[in-house]
């Protein structure tokens, strides 16, 4: 028999990591999770460790760190907190594939730490690839580590590549659902309330990367996020919008032929898809019936309503470090509109100032992404403060 495939869940507080560990906990044969983190939420942290007993849990904020430890040290479950502990607990032996699924910027360093150690990576965390995609890539050349998408996009697209040659790849089609105000007139967006951006049609998801759904920044993300994944050219890759989020991407070939591949919207297929490295979990979801769903629609996306879309192009030409610029202006950008400082139609003005002012470096080292993603958030910061 077998053993189980050793899992660091990263973010295992939140919705992709809480998905996870049912996996997890629900193929005991295949899966064990040996490492948990989470951000701040030590009590849910406490919880979900005394269920799957990992070895170590770690967590962000050093504050909460004896309260996890008082918590966890009867069932002899050791502790951690702080940032170089983050990324140091991906190294250790007795992990197999890092699951990354923290928010934002704070995936980079964990994930380069784990491909340095050779462990396999199941990625949801996509910023990690918008800020560093060039530099991630050239780290898994000298490393035995793989890369595994979670993002149902990317994971649809690998699906379709499967067994086809990738010289004869004519395009990427990647869909997207439009999110709450695809059909909203651009005044109306412009003013929309944190409550309205958080309504997701389809995917119930962070509040972070459902506010990046309604904005379309999540769809420039993972255009970014394709291209480094599946080294396909910037221009070949599309966004289609299909607002009942059924097909989760699609592949053209040189011969005219499409791929899709359809689901029911739920994670737990591309994560499990992933967790066993591209191979088909039985039972990981419901089974799909088309005739519930009258119409599969698609829509070309509006540019001129959702700016941000069109950010994906305009740093892939650019290169260098303007992922990192747009990454780390969206993050502050929408804490921001979260917290009601800023309308919505600002997130992308906020993007755009930071992008204008911030230093570009076109061959950065992990130093310059570091430094770049900080200048990037105070200018960020300092457009905000003018409201
Ligand atoms: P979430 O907000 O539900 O959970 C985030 C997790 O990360 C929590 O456990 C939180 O405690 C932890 N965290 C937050 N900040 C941290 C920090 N600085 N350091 C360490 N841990 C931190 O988010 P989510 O929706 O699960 O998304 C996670 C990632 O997966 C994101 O990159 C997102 O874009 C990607 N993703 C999510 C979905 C989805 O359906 N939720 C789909 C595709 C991709
Ligand atoms: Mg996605």
């Amino acid at each position: 028999m077998n053993t189980p495939r050793r899992i660091a869940v990263l973010g295992a507080t939140g919705s992709i990591g809480r998905q996870a560990l049912d996996i997890i906990y629900r193929h005991p044969e295949l899966y064990k999770a040996t490492v948990l983190s989470a951000g701040r939420r030590v009590d849910d942290l406490i919880e979900l460790a005394v269920i799957h007993r990992p070895r170590l849990a770690v967590i962000a904020d050093e504050s909460l760190l004896p309260r996890l430890r008082e918590a966890l040290e009867p069932y002899g479950i050791a502790t951690a907190a702080g940032p170089d502990a983050l990324a140091e607990c991906v190294e250790a032996d007795d992990i197999d594939t890092v699951l990354t699924a923290t928010v934002g910027y704070s995936g980079l360093a964990p994930t380069v730490h784990a491909i340095k150690a050779g462990k396999d990576i199941a990625l949801a965390n996509k910023e990690t690839l918008v800020v560093a995609g060039e530099f991630v890539n050239r780290l898994l050349k000298d490393s035995t580590s793989r890369i595994f998408p979670v993002d149902s996009e990317h994971s649809a697209v690998a699906q379709c590549l499967v067994g086809e040659d990738p010289e004869r790849v004519a395009r990427l089609l990647i869909t997207a659902s439009g999110g709450p105000f695809r059909t909203w007139p651009s005044e109306k967006i412009e003013k929309a309330t944190a409550a309205e951006a958080l309504k997701h049609p389809n995917w119930s998801m962070g509040a972070k990367i459902t506010i990046d759904s309604a904005s379309m920044m999540n769809k420039a993300f993972e255009i970014i996020e394709a291209h480094h994944l599946f080294g396909i050219a910037p221009e070949r890759i599309e966004a289609v919008v299909h607002p009942q989020s059924i097909i989760h991407s699609m592949v053209e070939f040189t011969d005219g032929a499409v791929k899709a591949q359809l689901g029911v919207p739920d994670m737990h297929i591309p994560i499990a898809y992933a967790l066993g490295e591209n191979s088909r979990l039985p039972g990981a979801s419901r089974t799909l019936r088309l005739e519930d769903f009258a119409n599969l629609t698609f829509e070309k996306p509006d540019v001129k309503r959702f700016p941000c879309l069109g950010l994906a192009h305009t740093v892939l030409t650019a290169g260098g470090t303007s992922a990192c610029t747009i990454n780390a202006a969206n993050e502050i950008a929408v804490a921001a509109f979260l917290n009601n400082r800023i309308p919505f139609g600002e997130i992308f003005r906020t993007i755009e100032s930071a992008l204008y002012k911030t230093n570009f470096i076109a061959n950065p080292c992990y130093d310059d992404y570091v430094a770049i993603n900080d200048e990037a958030r105070a200018k960020a910061q300092e457009y905000i403060d003018k409201f």
